[in-house]
């Protein structure tokens, strides 16, 4: 299983085939994992992504499941399982 690599940073272009855009708005994107990619933190699997250029962030409801958070120098990655 490959690994989400964040050693450079996070661009999703580099996921393309990967990656499957669901929501975008101007500071931040959710993303799910359609390759079985792992998560950059703890190497499981994970479900979603959410990445984020903004200085903070507001989420109205909490996954089920166990999250990870990665950073890179620019953005905030959230991960859901
Ligand atoms: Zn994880």
């Amino acid at each position: 299983m490959s690994r989400l690599d964040l050693s450079d940073g996070f661009d999703v272009h580099d996921y393309r085939s990967k990656l499957k855009l669901l929501r975008q708005d101007a500071g931040s994107m959710s993303l799910a994992n359609r390759e079985g990619l792992g998560c950059p933190a703890c190497g499981a699997e994970f479900d979603r992504l959410f990445v984020s250029d903004d200085d903070t962030v507001t989420f109205d409801a909490a996954p089920d499941g166990p999250i990870c958070l990665a950073r890179t120098d620019e953005r905030l990655l959230v991960l859901t399982h």
